[in-house]
């Protein structure tokens, strides 16, 4: 059996920073979810689909063969035989990738994809919806979240660190948007599990928190033994 750890939580909580440390620390493949979502919307968007027409995205998104791939221990999202790695973490993918990822039929084609990836490795997996739907027999499973404010200042270094222009506010007001969409959607709502354990990273360190994961770890295999 493979050892499952799920982190679920809002946009900018930390979640990939978190769990990329984590999966090294414990020599476990990272799937970075969210990426697979903004990988179709991304395909969505160069093929100039409506995101509100739902028949067309749930049709385009059979189209879209998107798979997974290590190198050198960084996961490289795969799209259609392309690395997409570098169109992903803009915000324009990112608001696309929160209403496309509505759509049953984008759900269930990577949701396979993701259980697949989680039977055969064990797995850091980070998500909105990995505790409650894609693997809700995890061994571990966080709910990470932060102050709107912090997450929005976190994606706002993160796009300056890259060179880009972006507006603080206009980050902030887009965080709150896409938490709105993730957490009131019919299909797989964003949502704390009811056995996952809460971690406010507002005023934590990264290393703090992954520590504390490592804890929440430690405690489960105890108890396993026990
Ligand atoms: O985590 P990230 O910001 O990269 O995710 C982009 C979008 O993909 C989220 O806003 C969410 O709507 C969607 N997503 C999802 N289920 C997941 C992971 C991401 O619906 N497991």
């Amino acid at each position: 059996m493979s050892y499952q750890i799920a982190i679920d939580g809002p946009a900018g909580a930390g979640k990939s920073t978190i769990a990329k440390k984590l999966a090294k620390a414990k020599q476990f493949i990272y799937v970075d979810t969210g990426a697979m979502y903004r990988a179709m919307a991304y395909y969505l968007l160069q093929n100039h689909v409506d995101p509100r027409d739902g028949e067309a995205v749930g049709e385009k998104s059979q189209s879209a063969d998107i798979t997974i791939q290590y190198e050198k221990g960084e996961q490289v999202v795969v799209l259609n035989g392309e690395n997409v790695n570098a169109f992903l973490r803009t915000e324009e993918v990112g608001n696309m990738a929160s209403i496309t990822s509505q759509n049953p039929r984008v759900r269930e084609r990577l949701t396979v994809l993701q259980k697949e990836l989680a039977a055969k490795n064990n797995v850091v997996m980070d998500g909105r919806d990995i505790g409650t739907c894609v693997l809700p027999g995890a061994d571990v499973k966080i709910y990470l979240t932060a102050s709107p404010a912090v997450r929005a200042k976190r994606r706002f270094d993160e796009l300056v660190a890259k060179g880009e222009t972006c507006d603080l506010q206009k980050i902030e007001a887009d965080i709150i948007k896409r938490d709105e969409q993730d957490m009131n959607r019919e299909i797989a709502p964003l949502k704390q599990a009811e056995d996952a354990v809460l971690i406010d990273s507002s005023y934590m360190s990264i290393d703090q928190v992954v520590e504390e994961i490592m804890a929440v770890c430690r405690k489960s295999m105890t108890e396993l033994g026990s």
